[in-house]
């Protein structure tokens, strides 16, 4: 008896058996297979520290880190970031934290805005090659907060044909959202006039010089536990991948949708992709539509 349950404590204390037990329930067919992937995650803010922590705990195989600010006081509404991390860059800051609560997890930090010339290529390189092995990652997760960063990681994941996620939470604090984007097969962010996904104003309005935005660490944890709630689902393959999913936290109005690809959008790139996936889904004959 006093074996057994000195082997119960054992198993307790071990974080990968209760994530395991996610495979014996029948939930996910090999969980083990999060070890090998790789997840960038740009812009390690209100959202994407958040992000990363969850990845980390979930014991996902690398993660990649962009951010180009510091961490300040004025973030301690937030999630994550510490007080005697002031001054700190936000990626470095982050890495310190991570590597201490699983250091199985391989972390990669850069400190840039991956919007300006001279980051443009090595943001691209990392993509292709700053998977496991040298390989191309398994999934980018945008949580910046500005409609510029989101246009560019919008056309380098078109470019390189490769699926992330988007999230955002408005001005005002009280909604957000998360938005799959598979080249070709979904709407990617430039195939939807941006006052539709922003609901009431333009995203290009989200992010105002000198306007002070509002932000709750409740909404920010609410989109960051969606996004990896989605991405596990979408590595895993368990349950269904969310195209679309918005939280109201004033009336607990969640809004799920499948967003279809704009024939017009105005990326050349986007029009070419979704070409192809037609091409392919009329070679491989219908099948099963989840977005
Ligand atoms: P606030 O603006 O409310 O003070 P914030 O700047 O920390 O907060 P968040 O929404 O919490 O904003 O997080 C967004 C994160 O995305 C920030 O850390 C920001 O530095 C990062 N970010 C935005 N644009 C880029 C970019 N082009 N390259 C790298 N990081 C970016």
């Amino acid at each position: 008896e006093k074996i057994s349950k000195m082997s119960a404590q054992v198993v307790d204390s071990n974080p990968y058996s209760r994530l395991m037990a996610l495979q014996k329930m029948g939930v996910v067919e090999d969980y083990e297979a999060i070890r090998k992937k790789t997840v960038v995650v740009i812009g390690v803010g209100g959202v994407g520290s958040v992000v990363a922590e969850m990845l980390t705990r979930c014991g996902v195989g690398k993660l990649i880190l962009f951010d180009y600010d510091k961490v300040e006081l004025a973030n301690m509404n937030r999630l994550f970031y510490q007080p005697h991390q002031a001054g700190f860059s936000k990626v470095e800051a982050a890495r310190e934290t991570l590597v201490h609560i699983n250091p199985d997890v391989e972390i990669e930090a850069h400190n840039y805005n991956i919007i300006t010339v001279d980051n443009y290529d090595n943001f691209l390189d990392r993509l292709v090659h700053g998977g496991l092995n040298g390989e191309r990652i398994d999934l980018a997760l945008s949580c910046v907060d500005n409609y510029e960063a989101r246009v560019v990681v919008n056309k380098a994941c078109n470019d390189l044909n490769l699926v992330w996620m988007n999230s955002g939470v408005k001005e005002n604090a009280v909604s957000g959202q998360i938005q799959l984007m598979d080249p070709g097969r979904t709407a990617c962010f430039m195939c939807i006039p941006p006052g539709i996904v922003a609901e009431e104003g333009d995203e290009k309005t989200l992010k105002r010089d000198g306007v002070c935005a509002a932000s709750l660490p409740t909404t920010m944890g609410i989109v960051a536990g969606f996004l990896v709630q989605n991405t596990l689902k979408y590595l895993l393959k368990f349950g269904t991948v969310s195209g679309y999913l918005g939280y109201n936290a004033l009336e607990d109005f969640f809004q799920k949708d499948g967003l279809k690809p704009n024939p017009e959008c105005s990326e050349r790139k986007c029009i070419e992709r979704q070409k192809e996936y037609m091409a392919r889904v009329a070679a491989e004959g219908p099948k099963e539509e989840k977005v």
